[in-house]
């Protein structure tokens, strides 16, 4: 299977020992013992050890470990206590103790998509080695191993990409006796779905039928084009859309009865899109981690019996193709190794691309955006799949949302509070745009405003006690404290974020708002509320904004990608001409919501991941 091989320079200790005893990193060998109540790494010298204790400070606070030292030798590192999120941490938690040990330095690579617990074991370790009297210069240095990698097994079908829909593909695919190597390129499995909230579609599942909801493929198209008319949009892919209503049930129902998917009370809800209020969107139990965590120990069970491998910090290069499609891909290891593979069936399922800035501009979504995806959707998987002679349609949309507030730059983690009422919106020239109600149209006001930045106006006497709240914060792993007027005091004295002024004039000054054109708009605001009415854009809610005034400055934040990679209803990937390339198929968000409807509904993403990897496994087990 393996056809070339190229050893290039970057040295990085952490792959060589695979994924020791992590639960998220199968079919790696060596495993390192656990030790009640935390991970343990021992170089296994025996005599005489000291043992001393320290703390770091990881993602989800403090991590305490104990090292066992023998003279200036380390022969054991053990996490005693940790509070971090595990789907996230497993890795880091086994692999970063056990390089420690293995290479007697500190100075070990984090683990990709880890990078705080890593930084705070190591510094937990370096602060034991303060504890008994040395640094990590005083350790005695060990002589470089070969470092093996986690190899592929020769198998029928590829899976590029760890996230929802690639997990689903390889499991539904080992159960249909196919054998499958799935290549990750960061350190763990799970992908957005680690941190996704858990809604999913259901069309015509076993659930829906319990409550007595009537819903058929057929109701979900229709729905979807009466929701694609209220956003004066047409369904463009309707055959897609139909492949997706008619899967997504069969794909539910293999979840709850075949893998025991857990769905917590099964109870289902409208989605906020959702203008007929049919309940089709159901929850995961736990945010979709229940999910992802069921489906990691099936795919361990197949890796179990061999049919499957998972190679983590694994990416994929370049897929091999010739005129007669697709064959192979190129892999590029995070050691900086390159190897080529032969496989019968490529899947992409490499998600989207809402984390990567450079990707929005090159495709012209927004002038002003956010992302609260994690990093592992920067779109790796576009460049080789237009390189192999795919078809990308629209990319120059995007799902987003608003009331996106960034101070801290990179991922976003606050919004405003939209739906507090006592507000308005406008944008830089001082106008209103929308009504301001927060609810599912209200997101359209950020791609008509001025450098998509809307100002969320409250005055001292409409002020909620949260004008900005932590939306994001599970993704961090812990609350933020800033989630309360002393934000805004705060984002306030920094001068970027929010603005205050005793008079309309004064704040538009500040926040750099037309002047006379916000001061006209509050004028004429106040003046529904002494009539009672909102002529403009028919807000209820009306509260006078008198006194001192606030301004908010926030931007749009995007979810989930709408563009993608071109399919057939049977997720093969097309090509610029619409016809399927040979051995190539698409699953998940990589394919882009709106070809198949999903953006203008909820539930979509992960709908989406499972719907397209039941899908593209389907297909290619019966090839
Ligand atoms: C905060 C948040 C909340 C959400 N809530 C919901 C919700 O409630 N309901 C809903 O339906 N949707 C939700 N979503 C969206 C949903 O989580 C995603 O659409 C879905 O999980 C995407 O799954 P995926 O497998 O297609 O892609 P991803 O999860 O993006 O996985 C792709 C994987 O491929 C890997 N990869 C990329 N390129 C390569 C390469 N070249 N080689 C190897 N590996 C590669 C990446 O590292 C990643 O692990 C939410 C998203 C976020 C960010």
């Amino acid at each position: 299977m393996k056809k070339a091989e190229t050893g290039m320079s970057r040295r990085n200790f952490l792959l060589g020992l695979g994924a020791a005893g992590g639960a998220l990193a199968m079919g790696a060998a060596g495993c390192v013992p656990k030790a009640s109540g935390g991970t343990e790494a021992s170089q296994g010298q025996g005599g005489e050890t000291t043992v001393a204790t320290g703390t770091g400070v990881g993602r989800g606070g403090e991590i305490a470990v104990k090292v066992a030292l023998d003279g200036t030798v380390i022969t054991s590192v053990s996490v005693v206590k940790h509070n971090e999120n595990l789907l996230i941490s497993d890795e880091a938690l086994s692999r970063i103790p056990a390089e420690i040990v293995r290479t007697q330095t500190t100075d070990v690579d984090a683990v990709s998509g880890a990078t705080l617990t890593s930084f705070g074991l190591k510094s937990a370790v370096e602060n034991a080695l303060a504890n008994a009297g040395l640094s990590r210069n005083d350790l005695t240095q060990v002589a470089e191993p070969a470092i093996p990698r986690e190899e592929p097994i020769a198998a029928d079908v590829a899976i590029v990409g760890g996230g929802l829909a690639g997990i689903t593909a390889a499991v539904r695919l080992v159960e249909q006796g196919k054998t499958v190597a799935l290549f990750e390129e960061s350190g763990h499995l799970g992908g957005c779905a680690i941190a996704a909230y858990g809604w999913l579609l259901n069309v015509d599942t076993i659930m829906e039928a319990e409550e007595g909801t009537q819903d058929s493929p057929d109701q979900y198209v229709a729905h979807l084009e009466d929701v694609a008319a209220l956003y004066g949009e047409k369904l463009e892919y309707p055959e897609i859309a139909r492949a997706y209503a008619e899967n997504n049930g069969p794909m539910v129902d293999w979840l709850d009865t075949e893998l025991n998917v857990d769905f917590g009370a099964r109870t289902g809800g409208p989605g906020i899109y959702d203008p007929e209020e049919v309940n089709r969107i159901y929850h995961f139990n736990n945010y979709a981690r229940s999910a992802v965590r069921t489906l990691i120990d099936k795919l361990h069970e197949g890796v179990a019996q061999g049919q499957a491998s998972v190679s983590l910090e694994a990416r994929v290069t370049k897929l091999l193709s010739d005129e007669s499609g697709v064959h192979g891909v190129e892999v590029t290891y995070a050691d900086g190794t390159v190897s080529e593979y032969e496989f019968a069936s490529v899947i992409l399922c490499t998600g989207g691309f809402c984390h990567s800035q450079q990707l929005q501009q090159d495709f012209g979504i927004y002038e002003n955006v956010g992302t609260c995806n994690p990093s592992t959707a920067e779109g790796h998987g576009i460049d080789i799949a237009l390189e192999a002679g795919c078809q990308m349609v629209l990319a120059d949309r995007s799902a987003s949302y608003g009331g996106g507030v960034n101070p801290l730059g990179g991922e976003l983690r606050y919004l405003a509070n939209l739906s507090a009422g006592g507000q308005i919106w406008v944008d830089a020239r001082g106008k209103r745009l929308i009504k301001e109600d927060g609810t599912r149209f209200s997101q359209k006001a950020w791609d008509d405003a001025e450098h998509n930045e809307m100002f969320v106006v409250f005055s001292e006497g409409t002020l909620p006690a949260r004008p900005i709240v932590n939306y994001f914060s599970y993704l961090e792993g812990e609350l933020s404290p800033w989630q309360s007027k002393a934000m805004l005091d705060e984002l306030v004295e920094g001068g970027q974020w929010a603005f205050t002024g005793e008079t309309p004039e004064e704040l538009a000054g500040a926040a750099g708002i037309d002047p006379a054109a916000f001061a006209q708009t509050i004028a004429d605001f106040n003046g529904y509320c002494n009539a009672g009415s909102d002529p403009e854009f028919g807000v209820e809610d009306l509260r006078k904004l008198e006194g001192k005034l606030y301004a908010i400055k926030t931007i749009p934040y995007l979810l989930m990608a709408r563009g993608g990679l071109r399919v057939s209803p049977k997720a093969e990937a097309l090509d610029e001409s619409g016809n399927p390339i040979v051995g190539l198929f698409v699953a998940g968000e990589q394919i882009g919501l709106h070809q198949y409807g999903g953006m203008i509904s909820n539930g979509a993403g992960l709908g989406g991941a499972t719907t397209w990897g039941y899908i593209a496994a389907n297909t290619v087990a019966s090839l």
